[in-house]
């Protein structure tokens, strides 16, 4: 399937969860069979290039497709877990959201030091999670390069705010 294709699947929802935002949901892009498996494809072929040794993915859609690239290219998966989900001790980092703050947890244990990870989502709006997840990684000793979205919302600024971290991004759709 093309990108525009791809794109397609992606369905729109006007006023959620607040008005004035336009909610990109990824339910029809992955309860279609082949659309999930081409976005996948395209993930993986983009996380391969990049020499990634795992993958990390944010709770909960980073699941959905970081899990299966992982999975398509026989590489760990680690999971980067709202707060007070892992039964062990965690290291953590918050962060700002524009009302408020949220915070991410992982297992300290989970990535040997100097594992390059490549960071799964499903779409990059103004960066601050993926950001959170990089300063994360790196506290847990993870070398992180690249990240990689289904969709991104080049006008939120997440891309430029990446760079800033001196990750490289890469996605499969825009919307504008
Ligand atoms: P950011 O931290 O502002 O880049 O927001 C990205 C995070 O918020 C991702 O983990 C997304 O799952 C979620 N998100 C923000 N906007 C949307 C949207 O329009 N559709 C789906 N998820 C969104």
């Amino acid at each position: 399937m093309t990108p525009d294709e791809l794109k397609s699947l992606v369905r729109t929802i006007p006023d959620f969860p607040k008005s004035g935002i336009q909610f990109r949901d990824i339910t029809t892009l992955i309860g279609h069979g082949e659309g999930f498996r081409a976005s996948v494809a395209w993930l993986a072929d983009r996380v391969s290039q990049s020499g990634a040794d795992a993958i990390a993915g944010m709770e909960a859609r980073g699941f959905i497709f970081g899990a299966a690239v992982a999975s398509a290219l026989t590489l760990p998966f680690i999971p980067i877990r709202k707060p007070g989900k892992l039964p062990i001790e965690t290291i953590g980092v918050d962060y700002a959201l524009e009302y408020g703050s949220d915070r991410l947890e992982m297992d300290p244990g989970c990535i040997a030091a100097g594992t390059t990870v490549a960071i799964v989502d499903d779409l990059l709006a103004t960066g601050g999670t993926a950001c959170a997840a990089t300063e994360l990684l790196r506290k847990a000793g993870a070398r992180v390069e690249t990240a990689t979205f289904v969709i991104d919302l080049p006008d939120l600024g997440g891309g430029t705010r990446l760079e800033g971290c001196d990750v490289r991004v890469d996605a499969l759709m825009q919307f504008e």
